[in-house]
């Protein structure tokens, strides 16, 4: 088969499980085990990780706190940044910001925090799916505590303005927070020079593992911005409890490395296999639209909409495709792409819209026969 659902997840790079690989065998410590040797060697592996996904996103290594994927990490800023604010004024008024393109995780987080008595806007986009300046300047109240924006949106590949919302957010003393799962890697990514207040990410969209991930937290000490989500025996410095997954952090370590070594020429990579397999699919389906920005985008991503053809007639003859469609009817309940939504399709055209994402190993061939696939799907 043809696997065109990296923004999906990715394979682990071998270079990435090789190195994991020694902490599962002779290397199992706890590294919080202060008193012997097995502890300190854990205790270093994670140090060492931590280091290395600073240097790729451009901050300290203590402004780095390990979670359990970026799901956690959005969560944590939402519930984290509601209780410390609770914490220092029970009757204040809070309001958040964000958009109503998000991952689920922050779109279903900031629902929540509603429920909780915080004042929610979720921002429209414009036909790219991009957050406009100016909407986001409108929508500032004094309460205001919090904006969180998408930087690399992982359905359509649009990108957000970050680093001018946070010269906004900078001016009026306003957190912002980023979730850039799909953002590093892709496009670059230096929190402290962007100056970028909270940023989550995650291991399995780089080439690491799944369930790890991190936290970019600004500054000395991240308890004067959050409380923790996860309370226990203070691992990660009282900020994320909970033995520490050492392999995991270690492979995340080595794919955040890589990607940084690499990062100019994967990123052309990338781009160019993009921009063939959009000339391919033009050649071969007429009428096929591109949803997103069409030069601004992803360098991984194209989300398109089939002229007329619902993604679900065709998908029997996609199975060699791994491809992510717009629409899924799973429990015979249709759960339609918000995200699409909020770029203005109708519910038609997102039934007719496919996501395909590549990555590390995709080829030019392998692209050539994608196109062939689906063209060939849709005449039959
Ligand atoms: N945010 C975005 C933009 C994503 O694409 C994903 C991936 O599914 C997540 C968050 C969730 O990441 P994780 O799987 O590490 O929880």
């Amino acid at each position: 088969g043809i696997y065109l659902d990296y923004n999906a997840t990715t394979p682990v790079d071998p270079r990435v499980y090789s190195t994991m690989e020694p902490y599962f065998k002779e290397f199992f410590g706890n590294p919080a085990s202060a008193g012997h040797h097995w502890g300190w060697i854990a205790e270093n592996a994670v140090a060492k990780a931590r280091t290395q996904v600073a240097s790729f996103i451009g901050c300290k290594s203590m402004e780095v706190t390990f979670t359990g994927g970026a799901t956690e990490s959005n969560n944590w800023v939402i519930f984290g940044l509601i209780s410390k604010l609770r914490e220092e004024n029970p009757e204040a008024p809070i309001h958040f910001i964000t958009s109503n393109i998000e991952h689920s995780s922050i779109m279903k987080g900031m629902a929540a925090a509603q429920k909780m008595g915080v004042e929610v806007d979720f921002l429209p986009v414009n036909k790219f799916g991009v957050v406009e300046l100016e909407a986001v300047k409108a929508a500032i109240k004094p309460h205001t505590k919090l904006m969180s924006f998408i930087w690399v949106n992982n359905e359509i590949g649009s990108i957000n303005p970050i680093p001018e919302i946070a010269a906004l957010c900078k001016e009026k003393q306003i957190y912002l927070h980023t979730d850039a799962t799909q953002a590093v890697g892709k496009i670059p990514v230096n929190v402290t020079e962007m100056g970028i207040d909270l940023m989550s990410f995650s291991g399995h969209k780089i080439y690491g593992p799944k369930g790890v991930g991190a936290l970019y937290i600004r500054g000395k000490d991240p308890k004067v911005q959050l409380n923790p989500l996860i309370y226990g025996g203070g691992q990660e410095r009282g900020l994320r409890s909970g033995t520490v997954n050492v392999p995991a952090v270690v492979g995340f370590g080595t794919a955040c490395e890589l990607c940084q070594q690499n990062f100019t020429a994967e990123v052309q990579h990338m781009k160019d296999l993009r921009d063939f397999l959009w000339s391919e699919l033009q050649q071969n389906i007429p009428g096929v639209k591109l949803n997103g920005h069409p030069t601004d985008r992803s360098p991984a991503n194209l989300n398109i909409t089939l002229p007329g053809i619902k993604t679900e007639q065709i998908l029997p003859r996609l199975q060699k495709l791994g491809v992510s469609t717009g629409s899924a009817c799973g429990t015979g309940a249709m759960v339609v792409s918000h995200v699409l939504k909020g770029l203005g399709l109708s519910t038609e055209e997102v039934q007719c819209s496919l996501r395909l994402s590549l990555g590390r190993w995709t080829t030019q061939d392998e692209l050539s026969r994608a196109a062939q696939i689906l063209k060939q799907a849709i005449q039959k």
